[in-house]
């Protein structure tokens, strides 16, 4: 993969962009049938490759099949199906009602494709990041450019071929490459503009698109609290959690970041943590690599050892793991305490597999606490009394929200993904990612019998009436 960008790169993904606008009208005559077909083929391709797709997942991050299955690979499945079953409802014209000042008109909201669309995709879910949005971009009628990420060169080299196989580049296609293709593509106006990857990069990304005022949807990322509410079942928690924070690697946009746990119960859910993770991640006292993720570049085990040295620096504890592997680029499920509030650990999203645990005495500390730092992308919260859970809930604000779970609430193709300011803008996933490729087109339908406008046109003289017929209505 060549990765600075030559002028003949510049001219190959110029020649690929162009050829895709010329291409654009034709794809969104094409009918819904035309795109089920495509997301079909889609689906086609990728079952073809299964087996090289989750090689290239354990090449770039020992990915272990069974996780490269569930979140990578039919997670698009079910993706591909839920389009294909709802595109019908989907892409017809919605009707709406009309206004006392516009009776006789009828109004209907099109769903419309929004052109000719670039995806960029980052390294952690490197298969599923780049298709899932693709997904919705061909199920509302799009040509799209894709960028995958550099950091997992495997993956990326096997999605290049899967795509060049399974359709034409003027209508999809993937360029390869790092930082200067990417930020090569984004001179160009697109008509939407689909990343995925951390937030000073997509502010980068809403910067370029403001040049050409292309739409965004940002799907970032920030520090996803987990809190355990006092009356909370501990084990619950401590199972769910020692999944969503290790999955991965930790390398997981909505893992829990850090927890929240009332002090009095600090040591009890540290207890049941570390029962947890050696279920998950050891055999006979070792850890069981097969099962477990590896950090996916050197920089980022150095990102990450220096985030663990700085807070020990300011008085953290390591309560579970802590050993590193350099040579594996394998950092051990950890856990610490006693974390000062000032070190780079609670001011970065770590992203990788040590877990801050804080405690609280009330839990508006907590509130506080969250609501003074940016809005994070999930916030969780282990309870069984309603009441505190919407409590929680009404007080603080973030992208998504799970209750008595982690995770999880990526998988419902009805809701909505995505951020709030810093953790995102916009959102993705069955309709929702459809509506993101799409035009909202309003169009309103003049009666030819009658016409109300007449009665607001000038001359205004002996219309004094009409002003207070519409000011009683209002
Ligand atoms: P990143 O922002 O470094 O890179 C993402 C993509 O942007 C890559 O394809 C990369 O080549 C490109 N890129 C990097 N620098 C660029 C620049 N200066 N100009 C233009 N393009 C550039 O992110 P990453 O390290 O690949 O991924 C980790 C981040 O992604 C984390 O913050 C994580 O939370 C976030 N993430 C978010 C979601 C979500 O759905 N919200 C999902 C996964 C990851």
């Amino acid at each position: 993969m060549e990765n600075s960008l030559t002028e003949n790169m510049r001219v190959n993904f110029n020649r690929i962009f162009e050829a895709q606008k010329n291409n654009h009208l034709a794809v969104k005559l094409g009918s819904v049938d035309a795109r089920k077909t495509k997301l079909k083929k889609l689906k086609t391709a990728i079952k073809e490759k299964e087996n090289e797709i989750f090689e290239a997942l354990k090449k770039d991050l020992r990915k272990p099949v069974f996780e490269s299955a569930v979140f990578e690979v039919f997670f698009i499945y079910a993706e591909i199906d839920f389009a294909i079953r709802n595109l019908y409802s989907w892409t017809r014209p919605q009707r709406v009602s009309s206004n006392l000042l516009n009776l006789m008109t009828k109004s209907r909201i099109r769903y419309e494709p929004k052109g000719v669309c670039l995806i960029i995709a980052p390294w952690n879910y490197p298969f599923q990041l780049l298709i899932s949005p693709l997904v919705s971009a061909i199920a509302a009628g799009n040509c799209c450019i894709l960028k995958p990420s550099e950091l997992a060169p495997a993956t990326s080299s096997v999605l290049s071929n899967l795509i060049k196989e399974t359709f034409s580049e003027n209508e999809i296609a993937v360029i390869e490459g790092n930082v200067s293709i990417s930020t090569g593509l984004l001179t160009l106006p697109f008509n939407h503009i689909f990343f995925t990857g951390s937030t000073p990069i997509g502010k980068i990304v809403m910067e370029a698109a403001s040049k050409h005022l292309s739409s965004v949807t940002l799907e970032l990322g920030g520090k996803s609290p987990a809190i355990i509410d006092e009356g909370a079942d501990l084990k619950t928690a401590a199972d769910k959690i020692s999944w969503g924070s290790f999955a991965n690697a930790g390398q997981t946009c909505i893992a829990p970041d850090y927890v929240f746990v009332h002090e009095n119960q600090q040591e009890k859910f540290i207890e049941l943590l570390k029962s947890s993770i050696e279920k998950k991640y050891f055999k006979n006292d070792h850890l069981n690599k097969e099962d477990y993720g590896k950090i996916i570049s050197d920089s980022h085990f150095k990102r990450i050892s220096i985030l663990l040295e700085e807070a020990i620096s300011k008085g953290a504890k390591i309560k579970i793991g802590g050993a590193f592997e350099e040579s594996e680029r394998t950092i051990y499920p950890t856990v610490i305490t006693n974390v000062s509030f000032d070190s780079l650990i609670m001011k970065e999203e770590i992203f990788g597999p040590v877990l801050p645990i804080l405690t609280y005495k009330n839990i508006t500390e907590v509130i506080e606490y969250i609501n003074v730092n940016d809005k994070p992308l999930a916030l969780y919260v282990f309870s069984n009394n309603n009441s505190n859970v919407e409590h929680i809930l009404k007080q603080t604000s973030s992208g998504g929200a799970c209750i008595n779970d982690v995770m999880i609430h990526i998988s419902n193709p009805h809701l909505s993904f995505g951020g709030i300011n810093t953790s995102g803008i916009g959102g993705s996933h069955g309709f929702h990612g459809f509506k993101a490729f799409s035009h909202e087109r309003s169009v309103m339908y003049q009666s030819q019998l009658v016409d109300f406008g007449k009665l607001i046109y000038p001359p205004y003289g002996g219309k004094e009436f009409i002003l207070k017929w519409i000011r009683k209505l209002m």
